[in-house]
């Protein structure tokens, strides 16, 4: 790695006049200067090198600068960069086909976006114009985007400031045992009684009102939530018997997070709507999406589909996802996710809970994985309160600017320390990380009773 500090200043100075940041307080930040990365690495102009513990934005499932993506990147460049959705273009039908065949079920046809929350937007329009019905329900700790249905359909914080009074949203407790709304004693009971309210909410809202319901399928950034068994099945079964519709997003959990391709693979349910982006083609260009099953993609057989995007489809951002996807079949990067869950993160983890008071709990599959932080173990209170800012949220701070001096660039939401390193990277990488988490969870434990 070479150091330019003085590139890395104009980089800083130029970002700092004109680039206006997401979720942030524009004078209060101090975003780092990237010079490079490579595989799960990334570098500074100042000759640091950091471990990518985060994926960025839990997105760069097969790493940085993948050569077979960029390659693939730059051929479509020479040959076609952009072509109208109206069009049917070889990347495009070719990118469709590989992920069509990879989701569960008959969801065989694609609908391309930009992103996720576009992909969320597009999968409500179509549920609300099958059914005939207006209402979306969405679980307490999600998040679905940040335009405007998704971010009112979102369950954490972020909804807050942005709620407009759209209408025809309804938010319900979803399965987690270690906070039980239900007062359940295990996951069993919580399943049971999670899906018993979900129905109680149902029946007050008028079943013959609910177009749709949305699940992230394992939720992410608000707790990396893994369903207990018999839950999915259990809303399946609850949409099918009042006619609703299942949209299962897997924006951050699909295409290898999980160990495999779809997290719905591991509880076998089948959505009527699956939503895609992030780890479809690591984030190389823009893309998401939605998978249509038959019953729905036939509603718009006869009669149009009212929505789409100039970027429907980029050839770029289809030709990069076509490369990503055979690099993970032909690399093995979902089932070398999996292992490293099974083998490497989850028993490492384990052991970091033994020596360290402030883990209260160690969650996750895959590489998607969790320490919940507390301050107390018995008691269960959080290491900071929910959606703490400024000097409550100090604890995690402090643990997160202590990990970067150390090299590792971590995923801190709330009290929580996300473990979510792209899918293909090593066991010695991702051993490297947990030692030096092992050494900064001391800071957390000093506050621990
Ligand atoms: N859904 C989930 C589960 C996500 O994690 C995200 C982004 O973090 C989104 C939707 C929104 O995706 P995007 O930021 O690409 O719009």
């Amino acid at each position: 790695i070479s150091v330019d500090s003085a590139a890395g200043q104009a980089v800083k100075a130029a970002d700092r006049a004109h680039v206006f940041h997401s979720w942030s307080a524009q004078a209060l930040i101090d975003p780092l200067a990237v010079a490079g990365a490579e595989g799960s690495y990334f570098w500074d102009y100042e000759g640091n090198r950091f471990l990518d513990f985060s994926s960025q934005l839990v997105n760069t499932n097969i790493g940085h600068q993948h050569p077979k993506v960029v390659a693939a990147i730059q051929e479509q460049a020479g040959k076609l960069c952009t072509f109208a959705p109206a069009f049917a273009v070889d990347v495009r039908s070719e990118a469709a086909r590989l992920i069509a065949e990879r989701t569960p079920g008959d969801l065989d046809k694609i609908f391309f976006t930009n992103g996720g929350a576009e992909a969320n937007e597009n999968a409500i329009r179509m549920a609300r114009l099958h059914t005939g019905r207006q209402k979306v329900m969405s679980t307490y700790r999600s998040y679905h985007g940040a335009t405007a249905n998704a971010i009112a359909l979102t369950g954490d914080p972020r909804r807050w400031a942005n709620e407009t009074g759209v209408s025809g949203i309804v938010h319900f407790w979803g399965p987690y045992a270690y906070r039980s709304q239900f007062h359940a004693e295990n996951e069993a009971q919580e399943c049971e009684r999670a899906l018993a309210h979900l129905e109680a909410t149902i029946a007050f809202e008028g079943p013959q009102t609910v177009a749709a319901i949305i699940l992230e399928t394992v939720v992410g950034t608000a707790g990396i939530l893994i369903p207990p068994a018999g839950y999915l099945a259990g809303v399946r079964e609850i949409c099918d018997r009042f006619g609703i519709v299942l949209i299962l997003d897997e924006v951050m959990a699909g295409f290898g997070r999980t160990g495999a391709w779809f997290a719905a693979d591991h509880w076998e349910v089948v959505p009527d709507l699956l939503t895609f982006a992030k780890g479809v083609n690591s984030g190389y260009v823009p893309l998401g999406g939605v998978a249509i099953s038959g019953a729905i993609a036939e509603t718009f057989a006869e009669r149009p589909f009212p929505g789409g995007l100039t970027y429907s489809g980029h050839p770029l951002a289809c030709a990069s996802a076509v490369a990503t996807i055979n690099a993970m079949a032909e690399e093995g990067i979902v089932e070398h996710a999996r292992h490293l869950g099974e083998t490497v993160i989850g028993p490492g983890l384990r052991e970091l809970a033994d020596r360290h008071p402030s883990i209260g709990e160690v969650r996750g599959l895959g590489v998607f994985w969790a320490l919940e932080l507390v301050k107390d173990r018995a008691t269960r209170e959080p290491l900071t309160p929910y959606n703490a800012a400024g000097p409550a949220a100090a604890p995690m701070a402090e643990l997160a600017a202590a990990c970067k001096r150390r090299g590792l660039w971590p995923f801190v939401n709330m009290n929580r320390l996300h473990v979510v390193p792209p899918c293909n990277s090593s066991g010695a990488e991702v051993k490297e990380g947990l030692a030096i988490l092992d050494e900064v969870l001391a800071l957390a434990d000093a506050h621990t009773v």
